[in-house]
This record gives structure tokens, sequence and C-alpha cells, in this order.
């Protein structure tokens, strides 16, 4: 089945009790058992529940792996992941991740004993490097968050699989519409699903697919262990944002591109990170694990202009955290998504205090060009 009909109909696609054509939101937490100690296929909300188990079965379909997870968000999704690990365990860890997940890493995972180095994970050495004895995964993001990143999923995994460790991928920017961790060798792919799967900045949600059985019993623990699950309701909101994916995406990377052609043009940029430019180092590997761009893209302005004022003169563009949405968002990651990074180690890695994080919308792309236009004509200092 192609992706685009998988977006419609994997997962449970029509409710065997009624037939109904959406997935009914079964608001319950508990379901009558028809004799004593059976085993029914749902007992209790937080192990299970017809509308979560829907959207699981789909985003699993869409990953192609063999189960997926539903979490109340992404951060919930990536703490479960790493529970699979014991204090002692060395976790490898891209050097350019989500500022929650350095967060959940440096302030909460630390304290319980997981061992973490940072690595950049563009570079293979560097990472065959840091294995060490108790090593148990590679975890990283590609593309990263702010700097667009590219890693290569397949060779990290063959390494990974050479060292007997765990290869965890965040495919939030990507979405499996773009990328498909677990077809290039991956274990366990993870989602915030607050952002392109979800798609209309109307949900908190996270995601986790894997492909080997005994991996899926374990997330599956877990999951039903720690508790954070996400409820009927959210669980039915994702899967019908899921369903227009494939037209969001499309529409996502015409916009992004045609912004990047009119940045590029602009002689107020001087720098832009955006994972279809052919000029950029990543571009070859860009072009063998993903089938697409994406909507996002970083740049930096002339440093004669205000940063803050070409923002605030912005009046479609809509000057807010989070990504992947119909409605374009923009953001100083310095100062607000990864304010929580200590200011070094946030310009050692080039996130500079001047960079831009553009999420492009689905919006008509004359508009957002003549919105991105004025505001540069105003931001003078
Ligand atoms: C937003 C985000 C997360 C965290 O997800 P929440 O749903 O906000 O908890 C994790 N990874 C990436 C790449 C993200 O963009």
């Amino acid at each position: 089945m192609d992706f685009k009909t998988q977006l419609i109909h994997g997962g449970i696609n029509q409710d065997q009790a009624t037939g109904a054509v959406s997935v009914p939101i079964y608001q319950t937490s508990t379901f009558a058992q028809k004799e004593l100690g059976g085993h029914p296929s749902f007992e209790y909300s937080r192990t299970g529940n017809p509308t979560r188990l829907a959207v699981e079965n789909l985003i699993a379909d869409l990953e192609n792996g063999t189960a997926g997870f539903a979490f109340a968000s992404g951060s919930a999704a990536i703490h479960t992941a790493f529970s699979l690990f014991s204090a002692g365990d060395h976790i490898i860890v891209g050097n350019d991740v989500y500022g929650g997940t350095f967060r959940l890493i440096n302030t909460i995972l630390t304290r319980l004993g997981l061992e973490f180095t940072a690595v950049d994970t563009r570079n293979l050495t560097a990472v065959a490097k840091s294995i060490k004895a108790n090593t148990k995964a590679i975890y990283l993001e590609t593309p990263t968050n702010p700097l667009m990143h590219i890693s290569d999923i397949a060779a990290l995994s063959q390494l990974a699989k050479h060292n007997q460790l765990l290869m965890i991928v965040d495919n939030t920017f990507a979405s499996p519409y773009f990328q498909q961790p677990l077809n290039l060798g991956a274990d366990l792919v993870l989602h915030s699903a607050s952002k392109y799967l979800g798609g209309h900045s109307d949900l908190i949600a996270g995601l986790i697919v894997v492909k080997d059985a005994k991996l899926a019993e374990q997330i599956g623990y877990l999951q039903n262990a720690i508790g954070g699950i996400l409820g009927p309701q959210d669980s039915w909101l994702l899967q019908r944002g899921i369903k227009t994916l494939a037209v969001r995406m499309e529409a996502h990377q015409q916009n992004a591109l045609k912004i990047f052609e009119f940045l590029q043009k602009d002689s107020r940029i001087t720098k832009i990170y955006y994972p279809g430019d052919p000029q950029a180092a990543d571009y070859q590997l860009v072009k063998k694990q993903m089938t697409g761009f994406g909507g996002m893209l970083s740049f930096e302005i002339d440093r004669k202009l205000s940063v803050k004022k070409f923002i605030e003169k912005l009046r479609l563009i809509t000057l807010a955290e989070s990504l992947g949405s119909v409605e374009s968002l923009i953001e100083v990651p310095a100062i607000m998504t990864h304010g929580s990074i200590p200011e070094q180690l946030r310009l050692a890695h080039g996130i500079s205090n001047e960079l831009i994080r553009l999420s492009v919308g689905i919006e008509a792309v004359e508009d957002l060009l003549a919105d991105l236009k004025q505001a540069l004509d105003q931001a003078k200092n």
C-alpha cells in the first residue's frame, strides 16, 4: 500500500463494533470483563484503549514498524525510551538535540545514574571512539534543531548493530513522510507528535515505534508501568491530524523551498541552514536518506539589523515556540527553545544569539514572502 493510502487506511480505519468510519473516542477508564480471569483485549485504559490503539497501529504502519506506542508528550515518549536503561549504562547522544531532551538528560537521568556523552553524530569516527564497555545506545535527531545537521542513519545503525547498541532516532523534524529510520536500520523511532504529525498546533503528544518483538514488549511494559499515556480524545485528534500528513508536508516543503530561494537572494541574510540547500555539505546525504527537505529553516540576518525589530514587525508569521503546524511560526532559539542550554555551550555549537528559526506553514507563499520582506525593511537599528 502506498504511504498516502496508508495515512488514510492504516491502523484501525473502521470501528469493529459499529462500522463508524471515523474511529470513535472511547472515553472510558475501564472495560467490563465477560469472565473472571479471562484475557480481554481491553481491561483498563492506561494499559490499552481502542482509540489510542488506532493511532498506535497507524504510526506503526507509517514507520514500517511492528508496534506503536502513544504518549502524553514527545518528552514522555523520550523518557520512556530512556527507561530501557539502568544506572551505570552509557548512552551516546547527538550534541544538537532538542533542548528539552538535553534538560531531561542533564538534570534528571544523570541523577539516576545513566551516563551520557554528547557527540557530533555527523562524525562517524567520533561516535565510534565514544563507545565504551558500558555503552548501550546511540540517540540522535536528524535533521537537528535548529541547525539542520544531518547524520547518516544507515551508517550509524550499522555501527550500533556491530557493537550491540540500540539505535534511537527522534524523527520529529522529517516526519515519516520524508524519512523512515527503521527502514535505514534504526531500532527505535520516536516523535513529538505535537509537531508535524498533529500538524495544527492543537495537541501535545508523543509516539514510539519499534520493529523487534522483544523491544516492543519492553516498551509496552514501560508505557503501562510509567503511565505517561495519550488520552482517548487526544489520540483521536492525532489520528485525524495524521490523515493529511502527505498533503501538508508537500505544501510545507514547496513553501520552504521558495522562502529559501528568497532568503538566498537577499543580501541582508548572512547565513541559512536548510536541508534542501544544494551547497550544504550534507546535501548528498539528505538526498540519500530523505525523500524531501521538510519545512524547517534557520537563518541569521545582518548584525546591523535588529532581530527584535524584524520579529516584532512580522504581521502574519507568528512569534511562538513549536513547529510543524499549518501556520508559520518563528522564534529565536537562544532566547526561547534553547534558552535552557548554557550560553557558552550553545555558542560553541553554532546557535548564535541572532539565529532565527522559521517553521514554514502552508499559507500562500506570496503572503509569507511579503511579510518577511516588509519586516526586513523595517528591521533597521
Ligand atoms: C518538541 C520536540 C520534542 C518534545 O516534544 P513535546 O511534545 O513538546 O514534549 C522532542 N524532540 C523534538 C525534535 C522536538 O521538536
